[in-house]
């Protein structure tokens, strides 16, 4: 991978968190406003917030359960790894073979 698809997931990750990041601190920071009825811009702003946070929720669980599965084959294949190439060998542990 080059240097810039490595920028381009950086940045793609960092859009990632931030937008239900900044929406949830609009939310928390607009939730007692002086609402003007119907249309007001801020539930507006509020209610696309909410559906930004929703969206990002079903996302975040999908990578959660690619990085559990991620994380369990890693073990598996270390752990494999470790057992096959232990180094040792039959000629190691000097077994003599007779038969
Ligand atoms: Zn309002």
């Amino acid at each position: 991978m080059n240097i810039s698809k490595k920028i381009l997931a950086l940045v793609l990750c960092i859009a990632l968190l931030f937008v239900p990041v900044v929406s949830f601190f609009y939310i928390a920071g607009h939730i007692n406003h002086e609402c003007t009825g119907q249309d007001c811009p801020i539930c507006t702003q509020i209610d696309v917030s909410k559906h930004n946070i929703d969206n990002s929720k079903a996302f975040y669980i999908a990578a959660l359960y690619v990085l559990i599965v991620a994380v369990t084959t890693a073990s598996i294949c270390s752990a494999v790894d470790i057992i096959c190439h232990s180094g040792i060998t039959l000629i190691s542990l000097k077994v003599e073979l007779l038969n």
